[in-house]
């Protein structure tokens, strides 16, 4: 097999992987989650990293012919590699998730963005509802809102 060239790697990866090897159109990409890095950098670096290189090796020896992704051709290259064979990760992560706080108008309950909150508790910005033209007021009430993508 010609040489190919190197992956792409990219550290775009949301959601609960770490890592990720994948072929699109023919590139290779190798993706990481930097929440997985911020969260717990000894356990992802370089072992995660490893991981994903490790797909790649694999795709290169032996292409895509019924190899399965974490079978012996993978438990190999990761023993060459020194790396033991770990599949799942202990990092709890759960996608990205972002606070959303509930205020209150007299209509209705309108949920704001952090930097909207900001503006209101920090700056003393007033909002007001579209349609009652009520001020909108904050119970201490907060949400998650899971941004998986
Ligand atoms: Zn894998
Ligand atoms: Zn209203």
């Amino acid at each position: 097999m010609a040489a190919l060239p190197a992956p792409q790697i990219s550290l775009d990866l949301r959601g609960r992987a770490a890592g990720q090897w994948r072929l699109k159109d023919g590139v290779e990409m190798l993706r990481f989650n930097p929440d997985a890095f911020v969260q717990d950098w000894h356990a992802h670096f370089p072992a995660t990293v490893a991981h994903e290189v490790a797909h790649s090796i694999v795709y290169r020896r032996f292409g895509l012919r019924s190899v399965r992704p974490h079978g012996p051709q993978w438990r190999g290259v990761m023993a060459e590699l020194g790396f033991p064979p770990v599949v799942t990760h202990q990092t709890p992560l759960t996608g990205r998730r972002s606070r959303v706080y509930v205020y209150q108008c007299k209509c209705q309950s309108h949920r704001l963005g952090p930097r909207r909150h900001h503006l209101i508790k920090q700056r003393g910005y007033r909002y007001a509802c579209a349609e009652c033209g009520g001020k909108l007021e904050f119970h201490d009430q907060v949400e998650w809102r899971e941004q998986n993508h």
